[in-house]
């Protein structure tokens, strides 16, 4: 017998479906989030082992700006976390350079002394364009627009965003002059990999602005760690009277005549609702709907990742060291598979995530799923293994300039990310940004479903936290939960359930 005291269902506790229940739950909706893993936060979420807490996966935290998403999202909410700015963001370390990305204006002094002046019309150029990305982006736009995105983008549009449309088609690397110098495109192309997930050639012009700019719109530490943004949404959701089923997969999404009926639970139980929200990536969408994912069409297309977790005594980093890095290893290998690394250590005043005053790092590379899937065919998984894990110390040795021998390390393979976040095939990241995926042409949030809609990294506008809240907040509005509305009514209610409110009685009307 199915249990339909639920409004709307969400399934995935990622930070997309966590926004996306909150959302819903504190306009009053009666919601049912169903989550794989015993802790919320997927991708941005963490694990605790031998006295060190490690961000699983992502470890950079933006939108805490004045005008950023989850700052926008946790005062509607009325939560809140402490997020202290980082300037600079990180330091990327080159083969015989360093450069720091600050986001004010010694920005422009460390790109002009790690490449020269006469790169200075491109990096205008890309944050002129970059601001438009960000001034559009904050009054949430819903692409590709249908009929009733449509509606929701003509109430947003605004004469300066035609700008934007001139660079639809266009690749980043059209702004950067024919002659520019293999240092700068391997600088460009690095940044781009784990903002976009694709190199210069391959990324959208408007959104490989954007991607470049994160430093300026601000980079910020929590205390505890990324997953402190998941933790603080489970919160909320449990604050507004929503259920979150930890331990729960989602097994079926039951359609009936092409409407939303139901989802069924690997315990067993079978959950009605009027609505559904899909948080998980879009072919995990299909497999619950009992369809196949279509193969990936080119190898590389999609990411997965590698990660290692390293703990690592007291004293062997000063408390004033960054506490992200990305780094090169050799300039003329392809990035990805351990050539290009990203590095995040804790922060020395987190006491709570590294034993006796140590710290513990996250490293993460990007990787081919396809030769991952090749090696464990082939039983040399172990041997492919050990390269990554030596590469990955080698990083973390040119990163921090010296040898350390880590208290404990692990690794987590694709594997690793199948069995955590059930992510088909371990494909992490999200859609990959290129001409042929953002923006105009990324996938759309409705689903061919009525009553069931999507979000997450592989919907617009894509990967980060920031991203998937953006498409959490597209997500809920086809049931009537407006964001705007909501984040205007929070300055006098904030923190307060509105179960019982007018929103609460127009979204149960509302739902289709
Ligand atoms: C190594 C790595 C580094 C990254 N670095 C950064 C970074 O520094 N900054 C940044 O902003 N972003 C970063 N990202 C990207 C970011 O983590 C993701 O884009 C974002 O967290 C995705 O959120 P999501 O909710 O869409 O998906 P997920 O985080 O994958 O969440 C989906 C959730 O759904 C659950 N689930 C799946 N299927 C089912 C089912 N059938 N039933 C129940 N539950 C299910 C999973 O357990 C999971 O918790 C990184 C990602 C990786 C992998």
């Amino acid at each position: 017998m199915a249990d339909s005291s639920f409004d709307l269902v969400v399934i995935g506790g990622g930070v997309a479906g966590l926004t996306a229940a909150a959302l819903a739950a504190r306009a009053g909706a009666r919601v049912f989030l169903a989550e794989h893993h015993n802790v919320p936060g997927g991708c941005a979420s963490f694990f605790q082992r031998d006295g060190y807490r490690f961000d699983v996966g992502a470890t950079v935290v933006n939108g805490f700006g004045p005008r950023g998403i989850h700052r926008r999202v946790f005062e509607t909410l009325g939560a809140s976390v402490a997020a202290r700015p980082l300037d600079p963001a990180m330091l990327v370390h080159l083969p015989g350079m360093q450069i720091a990305r600050y986001g004010d204006a010694r920005w422009r002094s460390e790109r002009i002394a790690a490449f020269g002046e006469r790169y200075e019309p491109f990096w205008e150029a890309q944050e002129r364009i970059a601001d438009r990305v960000w001034d559009f982006a904050a009054r949430l736009p819903a692409l590709p627009a249908d009929l009733v995105s449509c509606l929701h983008l003509a109430r947003i549009f605004r004469p300066r965003d035609l700008t934007l449309l001139r660079h639809q088609g266009r690749a980043l690397a059209r702004l950067l002059p024919g002659d520019a110098s293999a240092e700068l495109r391997a600088f460009i192309d690095l940044q781009l990999l784990i903002t976009a997930q694709a190199s210069a050639c391959e990324t959208d012009l408007a959104f490989g602005a954007a991607a470049l700019d994160i430093a300026r719109e601000g980079t910020f530490h929590l205390e505890g760690g990324i997953a402190t943004i998941a933790t603080a949404l489970a919160r909320a959701i449990r604050r507004f009277g929503g259920t979150i089923s930890y331990r729960t997969d989602v097994t079926r999404i039951r359609a009936d005549g092409g409407t939303f009926a139901g989802i069924d639970l690997s315990d067993g139980r079978s959950i009605a609702a009027r609505g559904a929200v899909a948080a998980i990536p879009y072919e995990n969408v299909l497999q619950l709907l009992g369809k196949t994912p279509p193969p990936t069409a080119r190898a590389g297309q999609r990411w997965s990742a590698v990660t290692a977790y390293v703990g690592i005594a007291a004293g062997h980093i000063p408390d004033d060291f960054p506490l992200h890095h990305q780094v090169l290893l050799d300039q003329r290998a392809p990035l990805g598979d351990a050539n290009s690394l990203f590095i995040s250590l804790s922060a020395p005043e987190e006491r709570g995530r590294a034993r006796n005053g140590g710290r513990a790092i996250t490293i993460s590379t990007h990787a081919d799923p396809q030769r991952w899937e090749q090696a464990y065919r082939a039983g040399n998984a172990s041997e492919l293994q050990r390269t990554y894990a030596r590469k990955m110390l080698e990083g973390l040795e040119r990163a921090t300039g010296k040898h350390i021998a880590p208290s404990i390390f692990e690794l987590g393979t694709p594997r690793t990310f199948e069995r955590y976040t059930l992510r088909y095939r371990g494909l992490v990241g999200g859609t990959p940004q290129s001409i042929a995926s953002a923006n105009l042409r990324a996938r759309s949030h409705r689903s061919e479903i009525k009553g069931l809609t999507l979000c997450g990294d592989t919907i617009f506008p894509g990967q980060s936290t920031v991203g998937v809240t953006l498409s959490a907040i597209n997500a809920v509005r086809p049931f009537g939960v407006n964001f705007s509305a909501l984040s205007a009514s929070a300055s006098g209610a904030a923190g307060r359930p509105v179960s019982d409110s007018a929103s609460a009685l127009a979204l149960r009307a509302t739902i289709p």
